[in-house]
């Protein structure tokens, strides 16, 4: 189970009731933060959700609106006095701009270890999850990052019994767990079945479409995508400064098949987003043109 939050839909800047954009994720005990512009934190206040388990901070790239919120939410961690060490991971950079961020929160009782990304596509584990970071297109270096719980295949006794493996290595193995017992070694794969569909969070902001978007969302249980603008006029706009229409955002969820879209990352020239849905909902049925604080709690799915 992941539980997802999506804290702010703003872009550029935090308006009242409209928070910078950032999105975290909970699972099994630690949490993720992406992105931390200015106010993520009083957002997260609002959600009720704590910044203590933050175990990693993800960064689509180094804009103000989507990393300046950064110096207080540490020292807000080091005052709930966590002590686990923190994993920030950016572009290529980061290291650099955290550290300079730093001079203003300094004395924190946990570590800092970085990992910045170099190359288009990238793959990497954190608490669990496996994240690809891809390259998109913004006028800075920007990635947008796709998390995925994997769901291993059913136990399957008879497949176990036939190869005659003791019933009591079963339920280590059922763990995923290798064991070598008189030279003969056993691996989970042995007694499971096929893996089974697991679960899929994209999000993506700061950029134009692009396909490599729709092929990293591919079959997400949830899309969180970049709209800047609903007004169909504003192409060009969008064009201009790489940033995407509710349009371009509900085409690329369509190709790339997803269960759902959360738009966020509103200009601030758009005070009402949602007077759009109709529009953008005849692209993609799934579109939700989300607010503050929208959440969802994604479940395996039954067998
Ligand atoms: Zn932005
Ligand atoms: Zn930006």
């Amino acid at each position: 189970m992941i539980d997802v939050a999506l804290l702010g839909t703003g872009g550029m800047m935090p308006l009242p009731n409209r928070w910078l954009s950032s999105m975290m994720l909970r699972y099994n005990g630690s949490s993720i933060l992406v992105d931390c512009g200015e106010g993520t934190q009083v957002a997260l206040k609002e959600q009720g959700w704590s910044p203590k388990p933050i175990d990693v901070m993800i960064f689509t790239h180094m804009h103000a609106d989507h990393i300046s919120g950064l110096p207080g939410m540490l020292l807000t961690m080091g005052n709930a006095d966590r002590r686990e060490p923190l994993l920030i991971v950016g572009p290529k950079g980061i290291t650099r701009v955290v550290e300079g961020l730093r001079m203003i929160a300094r004395d924190l009782p946990f570590e800092i270890e970085y990992k910045e990304i170099g190359a288009n596509e990238e793959s990497f584990d954190v608490c669990g999850l496996k994240v690809e970071a891809f390259r998109v297109c913004h006028n800075v270096t920007c990635y947008g990052y796709s998390f995925s719980l994997e769901r291993a295949g059913k136990f399957d006794a008879k497949r176990a019994r036939e190869q005659g493996i003791d019933i009591k290595l079963w339920s280590r193995l059922q763990r995923g767990e290798t064991i070598t017992v008189d030279d003969m070694t056993f691996t989970p794969d042995m007694v499971l079945g096929p893996s089974r569909k697991g679960l899929k969070v994209t999000y993506c902001t700061d950029t134009r479409p692009l396909d490599i978007i729709a092929r990293k969302a591919e079959g997400s249980d949830l899309f969180i995508c970049e709209g800047m603008y609903g007004e169909k006029d504003m192409l060009d706009k969008a064009k201009e400064h790489k940033h995407m229409t509710f349009y371009e955002a509900a085409t690329l969820a369509k190709k790339a098949e997803v269960k759902e879209l959360w738009l966020t990352h509103y200009s601030p020239s758009l005070p009402n987003p949602k007077a759009y849905t109709k529009e953008v909902r005849e692209i993609f049925p799934g579109t939700v043109v989300a607010k503050d604080g929208r959440t969802v709690e994604l479940k395996f799915e039954e067998d």
